[in-house]
C-alpha cells in the first residue's frame, strides 16, 4: 500500500505512458509521472460514460457507502500522503494533516446529505383531468445526474480541492463518474489519493469507470478532457488565465458544457471609521495574519484594505506593519505561483502613486510579505491594483471619506468575498454599502477575516466573474452537488418507469 508508481489510474487499471514529466518538489528529488495523452483521457471518459449506465442508477444509500468508504481509505494511507504532500508542496504538516481531515468530513458530508434526500427537490403536480378548460396531466420533477464530469484540481489545496475533494466528492454524490485530470504541483498526493479511490471502487464493487486520474505534463492533457463530446461538466480551481481558456474551450464545443471554475479574487475588506477608531490594533493583527496564512495562497486571501484617511488609519496601518514580518520567508507551492507573486509585486510597486510600506525580498519559491499604500483616487484610475496577486501581498487603500469609498466598492470586479469591518456607529454606511457588496460577491462578511472556508449547507464559494464563471454556483458546501444535476420533469410516466427516488415517496413531495 502507498507505493507510488508514476503511473495514471484509468478504469480500474495503473497505467503508464510512453513519456514522463518530472515532479518539482520543494525538497527531496524530482519524481517521474506519466504524462496523460488525448488517447488517455478517451479511454478514461470512455470507461466513466459506460459507469455512468450503472452508477448514475445506484441508490444514495449505496452512494453513500462509496463516499465513506473513500474516506476511510485516505485516513488509512493518511500518513504517507502527507509525507509526499510536504515535499511537493512546501507546506507544513500540520496544514495537510488538517486538510485531510477537511477532505474525509467533506465526503462523508456528502454521504449524510444524500441520504437525507432534500437535495434531489422532488415536485409533483397531481393530475386534474376534470380541470377546465384544459385537464391538467400528472408532473413530477426530480434532480438527475448529468453524466462523467471533468475535475481539475487546485494547486493550494492538494487534497480538499483535488484528486477526492469537493468537486469530486460532490459529483460521485450526485452519481456522476468522475475524471480528473491530475495537477502537475502534487501528482504524488493525487496518485494516493487515487490509490484510495480506487481501493473503494473495489471493496463497493462500483464499476471501475467511475473515477480515474490522468496525470498532466501538457496543457493538450487538460484541453483533450474538456473537449471531450462525452463530459457533461467541468470542475475547476486555478487562474484566472488558465480557468478563461478552458472555459472558452468548453463555450466553443458543438455541445457548450456548463465550466463551473473558481478563479481569483482580491477579496477586499471595507474598516469603517467607528470600527477604525475603536480597535485599529486588532484589526491591523489579523489582517496580517489572514494575509500572510499558508504563504498567502488562499483563494480568499484579503489582498485589499480600503480605510478612510487620517490618524486612525495610520494606527491600523502601523498594527498591521508590526505584525508583518519581512524576513518571515515562506516556500510557495511551485516556481510558477513564485514567480507570479514577484511578477504582481513588481507591477504594484510600478504603479505610479502606490507607495512601499514594507521593505522585504524574496526569492526562488520563497515568499515575504509586501505592504504597499495608495490613495482612493488612484485605486479608481488604475484598474491593475484591482487585480489578486496570489501570495502575501497587502494594498491600504486610503480613500478621502465615506463616497470614495462606496466608489472603490462600486468599480469592484466579481470577488470570492468582500468583507466590512464595523462597529454600531458605522451601520448607516454599513446599510449603503451592503447592496453594493451583496451584487459584487459570493459571501459577505462582517468583523472577521475570509480565509477558512467553512464546509456547510449554507456556504457559497463562487461569485460573479471573475471569481468565478458561473455566479449561480458554489464549489464548497452541500449545495456545490447543484452543478453537477439537471432537473427532469416526467409527465404521465408510470410509476414502474420513474427513477427509483420518484417512487412511493410521495409524502416527501412538496406539491
Ligand atoms: P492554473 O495555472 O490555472 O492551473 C490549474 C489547472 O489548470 C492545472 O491543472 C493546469 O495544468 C491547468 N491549466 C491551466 N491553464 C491551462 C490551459 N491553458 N490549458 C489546459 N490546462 C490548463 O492555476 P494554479 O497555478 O494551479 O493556481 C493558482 C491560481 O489559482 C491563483 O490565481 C489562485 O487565485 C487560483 N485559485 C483560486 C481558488 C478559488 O477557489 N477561486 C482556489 C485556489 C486557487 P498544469 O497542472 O499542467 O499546470
Amino acid at each position: 500500500m502507498s507505493t507510488l508508481t508514476g503511473k495514471h489510474l484509468i478504469a480500474g487499471n495503473w497505467v503508464s505512458g510512453d513519456t514522463e514529466f518530472p515532479s518539482s518538489p520543494s525538497r527531496g528529488e524530482p519524481l517521474k509521472y506519466a504524462v496523460g495523452t488525448p488517447a488517455h483521457i478517451d479511454a478514461a471518459v470512455t470507461a466513466a460514460e459506460e459507469a455512468f449506465l450503472s452508477y448514475g442508477y445506484s441508490t444514495r444509500a449505496e452512494r453513500a457507502v462509496f463516499l465513506t468508504a473513500i474516506a476511510d481509505e485516505i485516513e488509512a494511507r493518511g500518513e504517507a500522503i502527507t509525507e509526499i504532500g510536504t515535499a511537493e508542496t512546501g507546506l507544513p504538516e500540520a496544514r495537510l494533516n488538517g486538510e485531510r481531515g477537511r477532505t474525509t468530513g467533506q465526503l462523508r458530508l456528502f454521504a449524510s446529505h444524500i441520504e437525507d434526500g432534500d437535495y434531489l427537490d422532488r415536485r409533483h403536480d397531481e393530475a386534474l383531468p376534470d380541470r377546465q378548460p384544459l385537464p391538467r396531466p400528472d408532473l413530477r420533477m426530480i434532480q438527475r445526474p448529468i453524466g462523467p464530469v471533468a475535475v481539475f484540481g487546485a494547486s493550494n489545496f492538494p487534497l480538499a480541492f483535488s484528486t477526492a475533494g469537493g468537486d469530486t466528492a460532490a459529483a460521485l454524490a450526485a452519481g456522476c463518474p468522475v475524471v480528473v485530470k491530475g495537477h502537475s504541483a502534487h501528482p504524488g498526493v493525487g496518485e494516493l489519493v487515487a490509490q484510495a479511490v480506487d481501493a473503494a471502487i473495489k471493496t463497493c464493487g462500483v464499476h471501475p469507470g467511475v473515477f480515474s486520474l490522468v496525470q498532466g505534463g501538457t496543457r493538450e492533457t487538460g484541453q483533450a478532457l474538456v473537449t471531450h463530446p462525452l463530459i457533461k461538466a467541468v470542475g475547476f480551481t486555478g487562474s484566472l488565465a488558465g480557468g478563461r481558456a478552458l472555459f472558452d474551450l468548453c463555450a466553443s464545443r458543438e455541445e457548450p458544457i456548463p465550466f463551473f471554475g473558481e478563479l481569483g479574487s482580491v477579496n477586499p475588506m471595507f474598516l469603517l471609521p467607528e470600527a477604525v477608531k475603536n480597535r485599529p490594533d486588532d484589526m491591523g493583527k489579523g489582517w496580517a495574519g489572514s494575509l500572510t496564512m499558508g504563504a498567502g495562497q488562499f483563494c480568499t486571501n484579503p489582498g485589499i484594505a480600503v480605510v478612510i484617511d487620517g490618524p486612525e488609519a495610520d494606527a491600523f496601518v502601523d498594527a498591521a506593519k508590526a505584525a508583518l514580518d519581512p524576513s518571515q520567508t515562506q516556500t510557495m507551492l511551485t516556481d510558477g505561483i513564485a514567480e507570479a507573486y514577484r511578477a504582481g509585486r513588481d507591477q504594484v510597486a510600478g504603479t505610479s502613486g502606490v507607495q512601499e510600506l514594507l521593505t522585504s525580498t524574496c526569492d526562488l519559491r520563497n515568499a515575504t510579505p509586501y505592504l504597499f499604500s495608495t490613495s482612493g483616487s488612484n485605486w479608481l484610475a488604475n484598474e491593475v491594483l484591482g487585480e489578486e496577486v496570489f501570495g502575501p501581498l497587502g494594498l491600504v487603500v486610503r480613500v478621502s471619506g465615506f463616497e470614495e469609498m462606496l466608489s472603490v466598492a462600486q468599480s469592484l470586479k466579481g470577488q470570492l468575498t468582500c468583507t466590512l469591518h464595523l462597529d454600531e456607529g458605522d451601520f448607516e454606511h454599513g446599510r449603503k454599502l451592503m447592496p453594493v457588496l451583496e451584487r459584487k460577491a459570493g459571501r459577505v462578511l462582517a468583523n472577521a477575516f475570509p480565509t477558512g472556508v467553512e464546509v456547510s449547507d449554507t456556504m457559497v464559494h463562487g461569485g460573479p466573474y471573475p471569481a468565478s464563471t458561473n455566479f449561480g454556483a458554489t464549489s464548497v458546501g452541500t449545495m456545490s452537488i447543484r452543478r453537477f444535476l439537471r432537473p427532469v420533469c416526467y409527465q404521465g410516466i408510470p410509476v414502474d418507469l420513474l427513477p427509483e427516488d420518484l417512487k412511493g415517496n410521495d409524502q416527501v413531495f412538496l406539491g
